[in-house]
């Protein structure tokens, strides 16, 4: 059996299998897709010592870093089950069935969809979630923004300089973005925000999307705006579903961790996007990689269970 299984590819996972291999200990990394949400990332340019950086090339050297040690490295391997017992059972989708003294939960995030009409139909073909990635693809075009919390105004303020107008849909009264942020994009010529609209449909010519639809939730009446893109912005879900039972979670499904990293189940431990930290950035995922891989040892050395 491995001494600590990580379960994730992404900065906190590849953080945490490094510090647990350092410690000399039968580490394995089982990810989905290596690199997770860094894979999609174009520019970083706040990986402190690292003055600018894209995605891509960040993922490759975290691969490259972790290849430097003995480390087992199971890629494309979904997780679809974790069993307590004398030793932890973390069975895939291909059926296999891995076990560890500990396991280091580091899953991630992905983007909240608005699960409406159109929506699936046209994701890639003019719905997006990520304005870095796909925001020069619309140059020139008018797009929508969902959601008017800080991600979606900085979206919205991101696009505006590169496509020919904005539109911001908040479903509440008013935006939850910080007010720096507000003033920034109120002051750009081709931003404009419409509040208390519930976006009902994707609308597309069969190829690509050629608008929205939303209704008024003040007066209750239904719009069309015409638009080439949509960017989805309301919110980050950790990937936790398949943990429900298992451990400890918040009302959002974030997994609740200790100052050591350790859930409610002893033994296991995780960190990055997953868990209840307060920011959701790659270096504060790295850290806590390295925190909750520090308290697998911790654990490990005190229950010396062999
Ligand atoms: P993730 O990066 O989400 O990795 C999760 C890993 O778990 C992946 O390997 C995934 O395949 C795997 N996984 C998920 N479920 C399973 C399963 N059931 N079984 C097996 N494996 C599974 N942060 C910055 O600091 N600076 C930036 O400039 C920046 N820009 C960003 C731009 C975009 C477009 C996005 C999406 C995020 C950006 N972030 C940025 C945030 C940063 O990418 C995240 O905070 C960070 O990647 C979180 O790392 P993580 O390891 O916790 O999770």
């Amino acid at each position: 059996p491995f001494e600590v299984l990580v379960v994730g590819g992404g900065p906190a996972g590849a953080s945490a299998a490094i510090y647990a291999a350092r410690k000399g200990l039968r580490t394995g990394i089982v990810a989905d897709k290596f690199g997770g949400q860094v894979a999609e990332t174009v520019g970083i340019e706040n990986f402190i010592s690292v003055k600018a950086t894209e995605g891509p090339k960040l993922v490759a050297n975290l691969e490259a870093h972790v290849h430097e040690y003995d480390v087992d490295i199971m890629n494309n391997q979904r997780a679809l089950s974790l069993k307590s017992g004398e030793l932890f059972e973390l069975e895939l989708e291909n059926g296999a069935v891995l076990r560890s003294k500990t396991v280091l939960l580091a899953t991630g995030a992905r983007w909240r969809e608005m699960n409406v009409p159109g929506e699936q139909e046209y994701r890639g073909s003019g719905v997006a979630y990520c304005p870095h990635c796909d925001g020069p693809l619309f140059k020139g075009k008018r797009v929508a923004v969902i959601g008017g919390g800080n991600s979606g105004i900085e979206a919205a303020i991101d696009l505006a300089n590169i496509v020919e107008h904005v539109t911001v849909l908040e479903f509440d009264k008013s935006l939850r973005a910080d007010e720096v942020l507000q003033r920034k994009a109120k002051s750009m010529g081709n931003i404009d925000i419409i509040t208390e609209a519930m976006t009902t449909e994707v609308t597309g010519d069969g190829k690509r999307v050629n608008g929205l639809n939303y209704t008024d939730r003040a007066t209750g009446e239904n719009h069309h705006v015409e638009l080439a893109g949509i960017f989805v912005q309301i919110g980050l879900v950790p990937n936790s579903e398949w943990l429900k039972d298992t451990i400890d979670m918040t009302a959002r499904g974030e997994i609740i961790v200790d100052a050591k990293g350790e859930t409610s189940v002893p033994g296991i431990f995780a960190a990055g996007d997953v868990t209840n930290s307060a920011y959701k950035q790659i270096i504060i995922a790295m850290g806590s990689g390295a925190t909750a891989s520090l308290g697998a040892f911790d654990y490990l050395i005190r229950h010396n269970v062999d």
